[in-house]
């Protein structure tokens, strides 16, 4: 096999031909969502729409079969651990078994088994005190202490940023739109954490209030170094299955440039494998960034040849 190998297709793209139909355009490691819901979505073909890799962000332990029939390379964050009665355990669309109660800073390390035994490379926890009660600062520092996976947050409601980042958690499952972040917040997280995107579900298309605030918090966070992760929260209202244009169209407008936007699109997290895949776009790149990499289709290494 001469074709080229992954590590060869870089954040930067590489010229490639297509074997199948001679088409040149552009090699780039494989497009992924860092933010999906199997659970809501079932075994979707992802790999149609562009996407070569998802990352299930919360769900109960059967979604492992379901990642398994994925189409594309999946990985799993286990159960949504949160306080007693907390968010969302009270949702019809949360079934038995996908959030996990934890009650004191003594049941952490037992919760963060259950997920690893359960398949799980991350660990996601829920703080939302506009839906509930809310894990407590001790209890959520002694879960990230008993984590060997980094510890995704979903974060809504005053203060919570905070408490996230003063008990350690690294990668924020949502960039914050409940209020604007405060300057020096923001550089603390651009400096511990990574940001998942979901910018779109806070409009679909209509721009909202929590949108503006989203995009203007993303921009300052970005502004200040922070690595910023493409993710949809599929599953979660009207989105597209595959790439989504307004969200990459709302990266741009919080400030991404192509090489960021591609980063945000390509980086390693989840411990997603390859699969042997990339994103390959026909064509020469066009001023429209944005449209460009909404055409990005999902190929094996072995039906491309670099250009040297
Ligand atoms: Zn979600």
């Amino acid at each position: 096999m001469g074709g080229m190998t992954d590590d060869r297709a870089d954040e930067l793209g590489r010229p490639a031909r297509r074997r199948s139909t001679g088409e040149v355009g552009t090699a780039f490691a494989p497009f992924r969502d860092a933010h999906v819901h199997l659970g809501l979505i079932g075994a979707v073909d992802l790999r149609a729409g562009g996407i070569a890799g998802a990352v299930d962000l919360g769900w109960s332990s059967d979604v492992v079969d379901l990642a398994d029939a994925a189409p594309v390379p999946a990985s799993y964050a286990g159960s949504f651990l949160t306080a007693p009665g907390g968010y969302p355990s009270d949702r019809a669309w949360a079934p038995a078994g996908s959030t996990h109660a934890v009650a004191g800073p003594e049941e952490a390390v037992d919760a963060v088994e259950r997920q690893l035994a359960n398949g799980a490379s991350l660990i996601k926890v829920v703080l939302n005190s506009e839906a509930g009660p809310v894990l407590d600062a001790v209890t959520l520092t002694a879960i990230v202490a008993a984590s060997p996976v980094p510890v995704v947050a979903h974060v809504q409601g005053p203060g919570l940023l905070e408490v996230a980042l003063e008990a350690g958690v690294q990668v924020l499952a949502h960039t914050p739109w409940t209020e604007p972040v405060p300057d020096d917040l923001v550089v603390r997280a651009a400096a511990s954490q990574r940001w998942i995107s979901t910018l779109d579900i806070h409009g679909y298309g209509t721009a909202t209030p929590e949108q503006d605030t989203a995009v203007d918090n993303l921009r300052r966070f970005h502004d200040a170094g922070g690595e910023v992760l493409y993710g949809t929260d599929l599953g979660n209202g009207d989105l597209p299955v595959g790439l989504n244009s307004r969200e990459l169209a709302l990266l741009h407008e919080a400030g991404l440039r192509p090489r960021a936007l591609i980063h945000a699109l390509t980086a390693s997290f989840a411990d997603l494998p390859t699969g042997g895949l990339l994103a390959f776009i026909a064509g020469l790149p066009t001023h429209d960034t944005v449209a460009w990499l909404t055409g990005a289709a999902v190929v094996h290494v072995d039906e491309l040849e670099l250009i040297r």
